[in-house]
């Protein structure tokens, strides 16, 4: 038997109907609740014992499915030490860190905008990969300014609880990276503004006078094996074992560095994305993850103001 926890996240004050429902879906598969912990009138943990014989993914099936019924989100992880022993939690940028996607508001600054969404399309369709994407993207962005990063940064918008969540992790010792397929000028100033520790992301080519990109990218292409890959080193850097991490992001490309980490947690996903996840939070604000590590929202309140 292995002690589990199932966390109740909703966006509103928890109904009994909803904690009841959480009950009966555990003891229909025999798994009896062995105590409960509210963590705020929106969350809530139940903890139960798994044997060993029952597959953590057949109950997840079941517990989305109750999740997409009652317009709630529950996250089921192991209740042990790594729960809110973790040291190290990485980010995706776009639609995670930030509420944009900066490609697109490139492709607005370039007037390139029908270009960019028709090979975006393309690679949804699965008819060309992310990197061979990515570099038809950036062509489309040969001789605009350079400066470009610098007057898209007063239109981006930090996703609400973003600070609060980095600032609260901060303070427990965590170390923190975003991991971005975007590029490096915005991802260092997010890193920056959240006071985070590392910023990877794909860097684009600047001509030789230094005053427009060429549309090349540089180097490594941040795709979702080198986030995994750089989600393990930054790992191994602070001597944390992969099980001491997590992984937070919206995208198909976030789902092998979810499955990498100790814990992944799908935010505001696309539905394919938040079934392959780990853990799935659709919530207004980012500061919600800290319910999935089990803080109270008064621990969160006493961790922001001192
Ligand atoms: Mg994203």
């Amino acid at each position: 038997m292995v002690n589990y926890v199932a966390t109740i996240i909703s966006k509103t004050p928890i109904l009994e109907e909803q904690r009841q429902a959480l009950r009966d879906l555990l003891a229909k598969l025999d798994l009896s609740v062995s105590g409960n912990k509210k963590l705020s009138d929106r969350s809530e943990d139940f903890f139960f014992n798994l044997p060993e014989s029952m597959g953590l993914e057949a109950l997840r099936t079941e517990v989305n499915r109750l999740c997409n019924e009652k317009i709630i989100d529950i996250a089921v992880q192991p209740n042990d030490r790594y729960r809110r022993g973790k040291q190290l939690a990485v980010f995706d940028m776009d639609s995670t860190l930030i509420q944009q996607e900066v490609i697109d508001m490139i492709a607005a600054y370039a007037d390139v905008e029908d270009q960019v969404s028709s090979i975006t399309s393309l690679a949804m369709n699965g008819l060309i990969d992310f990197n061979e994407s990515l570099r038809r993207r950036a062509s489309l962005l040969e001789g605009v300014p350079s400066t470009v990063f610098e007057s898209l940064k007063s239109q981006i918008r930090l996703t609400p609880g973003a600070y609060e969540l980095c600032k609260i992790l901060k303070k427990e010792g965590y170390k923190l990276a975003v991991l971005s397929g975007g590029f490096i000028p915005l991802a260092n100033w997010i890193k920056e503004k959240l006071g985070l520790d590392y910023a990877f992301a794909n860097q684009l080519q600047v001509s030789e006078d230094g005053t427009a990109l060429t549309g090349k990218v540089l180097g490594d292409i941040v795709n979702a094996e080198r986030k995994a890959q750089l989600l393990k080193h930054i790992a191994d850097m602070g001597n944390i074992e992969l099980g001491a991490s997590m992984a937070v992001g919206d995208g198909a490309n976030d789902l092998k560095m979810m499955h990498t980490a100790g814990y992944g947690i799908a935010f505001n996903a696309k539905p394919i994305v938040q079934e392959k996840a780990p853990a799935r939070l659709n919530a207004a604000s980012l500061q919600d993850v800290l319910y999935i590590l089990g803080y109270t929202l008064d621990e969160q309140k006493a961790l922001l103001e001192n």
